[in-house]
């Protein structure tokens, strides 16, 4: 049901293409259709203005891990309003919610990543990497270590220095990005760029371009190195078995620090806490968002190993945001976290819904639009092939298919995003089997529909 006191939905409409500028989203051709205005959501569903209610494969932007309706996490948003509703972290103050959640990160996450950084979002998170690593090795006396190493079809976020860590072509054409000192290497996309390749040797292959990166750079330019642990926004590409081990070893060797980008993959996505434990990687920083606050509040930052947290305390580091550290995005987080745990939300991840959902998602390779099914935890895609025999790509003016695809499960009242032509999904860490059944029905028929 529409909620009573809402305006009809083509009042709403207008309004938003009136005034409001969306993200990611090409304005003018919205002004037509009119956005989809959601109004509730409960559990993994969504209701939009005109009562109807849909899956939500995505949840919300890849956070809303516990699910949405929780008023558990309202009440203590509540509560800290009234007690403190803001306070900085600046010049020596600090406060209860921000450092109980700190501790509470160091306890959760692996080795000796102790320490952290709040920021707003995972963006801002990402620029503080970035001055971060930056800072370390000139405190360190080898200031000519600033070059960072990314990757392309990564996404890092969407300020300049996130976008510019990103590898995402299409912003880097817009706005003056990427800013100097960041070099892209390939991604570890097997289906799509491996060729005649067994994944484990691409895998090995993509790995050792950071390596003759590394080299052609110079050891002694070099800072970090990021990446998501699977790449999220670039369309769900899931790396080869043998590629995490061998950035590992070339991180090691050659004295880079690892940054990995948990913003999607951390708090429970892939069946662990953080995406690093899943292969096993060993970040001296990981970038934090999304599922920290299972997006009920904006909050982010990056959690740093021992290491390097001392050498940056040695001098003043001139960085941080008004909203660092927020005390009611940190209480809100903290509850989150203790839903999380408490009700085992990660060990179901692993135990029950990522084994179902591989299962149900892998059953639409039979279909003859789908060249591979894959998944990993809860975050799962497919490609759009039109001839899976022979790997083959939609060509890029084809390459609506996707958005065909997308629109179609829209209209069947799913939400799944495409990203070209790979359709990919990241539902709420809670969804029940039952609610994988359905979404995968409803897939089902978009993906004939688009035939
Ligand atoms: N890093 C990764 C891996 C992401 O997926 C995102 C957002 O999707 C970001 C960073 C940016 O986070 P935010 O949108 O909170 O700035």
């Amino acid at each position: 049901m529409p909620l009573t006191n809402t305006p009809p939905t083509a009042e709403l409409q207008a309004l938003d293409a009136a005034h409001h500028m969306h993200p990611f989203t090409a304005n003018g051709a919205l002004g037509a259709k009119g956005a989809r205005i959601i109004t509730r959501a409960q559990g993994v569903r969504l209701t939009d203005s005109d009562g109807a209610e849909l899956i939500d494969g995505m949840a919300g932007l890849w956070c809303v891990n516990i699910g949405y309706g929780r008023a558990e996490l309202a009440e203590a948003a509540a509560r800290q309003m009234r007690e403190l509703p803001y306070y900085n972290t600046f010049f020596q103050t600090s406060h209860v919610p921000a450092l109980t959640l700190a501790a509470k990160l160091a306890e959760l996450a692996p080795g000796d990543l102790n320490h952290v950084f709040f920021a707003g979002s995972g963006s801002e998170a990402n620029d503080t990497n970035i001055r971060m690593v930056r800072q370390y090795w000139a405190l360190k006396g080898q200031p000519a270590r600033r070059t960072i190493i990314a990757r392309r079809n990564g996404y890092h976020g969407s300020t300049m220095g996130g976008g510019s860590l990103g590898g995402m072509a299409a912003m880097h054409a817009q706005g003056g990005l990427p800013i100097p000192g960041i070099v892209h290497i390939d991604q570890p996309y097997w289906w799509g760029e491996g060729g005649d390749m067994s994944p484990d040797a691409f895998g090995l292959a993509r790995a050792r371009q950071l390596e003759e990166k590394i080299l052609e750079l110079g050891p002694e330019n070099v800072a970090a190195f990021i990446a998501e642990p699977v790449q999220g926004a670039g369309g769900v590409i899931i790396p080869p078995d043998s590629y995490w081990p061998e950035v590992q070893r070339i991180v090691d060797q050659y004295g880079i620090l690892l940054i990995a980008d948990e913003v999607i993959t951390g708090f429970g996505r892939l069946g662990h806490w953080f995406g690093s434990q899943s292969y096993g990687i060993r970040p001296h920083i990981m970038t934090i968002a999304k599922g920290l606050s299972s997006g009920y509040q904006p909050i982010g930052g990056s959690i740093v190993c021992d290491e390097v947290a001392q050498t940056i305390a040695q001098d003043e580091f001139n960085h941080g945001y008004t909203y660092s550290g927020h005390p009611v995005a940190a209480a809100v987080a903290l509850e989150n976290l203790r839903i999380l745990q408490e009700e085992e939300i990660v060990e179901r991840v692993r135990d029950v819904a990522a084994p179902y959902l591989a299962q149900a998602w892998g059953s639409l390779s039979d279909h003859p639009l789908v060249g591979e099914t894959v998944s990993r935890g809860l975050m799962a895609s497919l490609a759009l092939t039109p001839d899976k025999a022979r790997r083959a790509r939609f060509a890029a003016e084809a390459g609506h298919a996707g958005y065909i695809c997308r629109e179609y499960c829209f209209a069947n009242n799913l939400v799944m995003r495409h990203v070209g032509d790979r359709m990919i999904i990241a539902p709420p860490l809670v969804i029940a089997t039952d609610d994988i059944d359905e979404l995968i029905r409803r897939a089902r028929r978009a993906l004939d529909q688009t035939l």
